[in-house]
């Protein structure tokens, strides 16, 4: 399977495989490359590396960085940042900080809703990773209270639902200055699922996209398997109309999620674009 698949999470973030397993099975998949992408941390990078060498898969080291508009988050790809730009890492070790009070208060949340779920367990289950509703999701899980993941957000965790607490965190212009400022290449992640992530729902407005273009970004994640083809169709004219590259990723998750690696792959062309802008 030839491609670049720019979106991946592992255990040190809220996926549940290992940097290793994913890079073996990039290998196995016969990937030319793999984003490696958690969410606010670049602890995975070292490993990255060194689990590629000699493979021949591309690792290119990454992040999804949290910020918020208007109670929602907003995700953004931040792709060749440097690990130690001071900014970057002082921002995302406040929003780690910020997810432990987060979760503190979602539990709290749940136990008004009679679900007794336990924030011990959520840390264990998070372990040395910034907290995340999918942690906290599979927390409920095993309270038996509900049947499957993405029940948990469908009844509870989703961005508009009764356990859901927002988290403080930059706006999406200021995450594109901290990620290019690091060095980095900003990619809009998956803008299709922005708010209640309903099938009304719009997503991410034109209007907030060309303010990020404006500050610095380099493309949109069109090709998201969470989108739907008007998504896609949107997002693609929209990288057109504002010279932005269209990228493409998973968004594996382990077995938190019900995707593949290389399920979406970024093709040679557009990854040469997109590395013609570091
Ligand atoms: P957090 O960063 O703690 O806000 O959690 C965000 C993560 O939760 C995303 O990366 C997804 O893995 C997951 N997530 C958020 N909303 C949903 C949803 N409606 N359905 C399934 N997973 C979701
Ligand atoms: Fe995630
Ligand atoms: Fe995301
Ligand atoms: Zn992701």
């Amino acid at each position: 399977m030839p491609g670049y698949d720019l979106h991946s999470h592992t255990d040190h973030s809220d996926g549940t495989t290992s940097i290793e397993a994913n890079v073996r099975l990039a290998v196995e998949l016969g990937l030319d490359g793999l984003g490696v992408t958690d969410h606010d941390t670049t602890s995975p990078f070292d490993a990255a590396f060194a689990a590629a060498d000699g493979t021949g898969l591309t690792i290119v080291p990454g992040v999804e960085f949290s910020s918020e508009l208007d109670g929602h988050s907003v995700h953004v790809l931040g792709f060749w940042i440097d690990p130690e730009n001071g900014p970057l890492q002082a921002e995302m070790g406040r929003l780690r900080n910020e997810r432990e009070r987060r979760a503190e208060q979602i539990v709290e949340k749940f136990h008004g809703l009679d679900v007794p779920v336990s924030i011990d367990r959520v840390r264990e289950l998070a372990g040395e990773a910034p907290i995340g509703r999918p942690h906290i999701a599979r927390a409920v899980l095993e309270t038996g209270a509900v049947a499957t993941m993405q029940e948990v957000f469908d009844t509870y965790l989703a961005d508009d639902g009764p356990a859901y607490v927002p988290k403080y965190a930059v706006d999406p212009v200021r995450a594109i200055e901290l990620l290019t400022g690091a060095g980095g290449v900003a990619v809009v992640a998956h803008p299709g699922l922005f708010g209640a992530r309903n099938q009304d729902e719009p997503g991410l407005s034109d209007a907030v996209i060309e303010s990020m273009a404006a500050a610095g970004m380099g493309g949109i994640e069109a090709d998201h398997p969470d989108h739907t083809p008007e998504n896609r169709a949107h997002y693609r004219d929209l990288a057109k109309a504002l010279n932005l590259v269209v990228t493409a990723g998973s968004d594996y998750h382990g077995d938190a999620k019900e995707l593949q690696l290389g399920q979406a792959v970024t093709d040679a062309a557009a990854f040469s674009a997109l590395e013609a802008r570091r």
